[in-house]
């Protein structure tokens, strides 16, 4: 479970978030919307000990995050904004078996594990291209796959469809079905829900680093009007 309570975080003199509570239960598929610059990934970040509070606490597990910053490494898997940012290796198997090898997993496990990340997000086969000499939407899955290859029990997602085509981005939304099924937490940081909200048990929607609205689609989607959310149609 990730709980924040009362979380405060500035950049100087700006207040990126301002005394945001919300929490994730084991197993829920929770999606985090709101306008550019609400705070989204400011808040995911505190998940993962990426970032530190000015006001409040994060705990994942019920551990804080800020004392054991490695717990909710490890606890919480995380696809950042902007994927090349994370990409560690030079080709494309080292990179997603980057994880797991700091695990300590023996070499049979790891196979399996960047096999199987591989194949969801629909690379198999790709392990010895060069990171650098893919797209970025082929750079995007590779850092899907470093997440997932890290079987985390929860996962984040930082608006982790953009820039994917049909194809990959179905792959991908099937994967995080049955990883959620299996009990794994799901949250997904979007601007537009369509493919999405049928899948989640709840919305959050921040606005100036404040949550103004958290709960299911239909309960909230009033609220989303006028927040630069792209919502299903009823
Ligand atoms: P979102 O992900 O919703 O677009 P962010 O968390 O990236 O929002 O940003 C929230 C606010 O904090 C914005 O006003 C943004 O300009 C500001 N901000 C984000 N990162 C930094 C940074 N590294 N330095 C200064 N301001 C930042
Ligand atoms: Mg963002």
């Amino acid at each position: 479970m990730i709980e924040v309570d009362d979380l405060t975080h500035r950049y100087g003199d700006a207040v990126a978030l301002d005394g945001v509570s919300l929490s994730v239960d084991d197993g829920e598929f929770v999606l985090v919307v709101g306008p550019n610059g609400s705070g989204k990934t400011t808040l995911v970040r505190h998940f993962n000990a990426l970032a530190e509070p000015d006001g409040g606490t994060v705990a994942v597990d019920g551990v804080s995050a800020t004392e054991n910053p490695v717990a909710a490494r490890t606890a919480v898997g995380m696809v950042f904004q902007h994927p090349r940012d994370q990409l560690v290796a030079s080709t494309v198997g080292a990179d997603v078996a980057f994880g797991p090898e700091n695990l300590g997993l023996s070499h049979e496990e790891i196979d399996r594990r960047v096999d199987d990340a591989l194949a969801a997000v629909g690379l198999s086969g790709f392990e010895d291209e060069r990171v650098h000499a893919l797209s970025g939407g082929q750079q995007a899955r590779v850092a899907i796959a470093g997440a997932l290859a890290m079987e985390p029990a929860h996962l984040v997602l930082d608006e982790p469809l953009a820039g994917l085509d049909r194809r990959a981005r179905d792959s991908v939304l099937s994967r995080l079905d049955a990883l959620n099924d299996d009990g794994t937490a799901v949250v997904v940081v979007t601007h537009d829900l369509r493919g999405l909200a049928s899948r989640a048990d709840r919305v959050v929607a921040l606005s100036d680093g404040r949550v103004v609205a958290d709960g299911p689609l239909e309960a909230v989607r009033d609220r989303l009007a006028g927040l630069d959310v792209d919502l299903p149609v009823e």
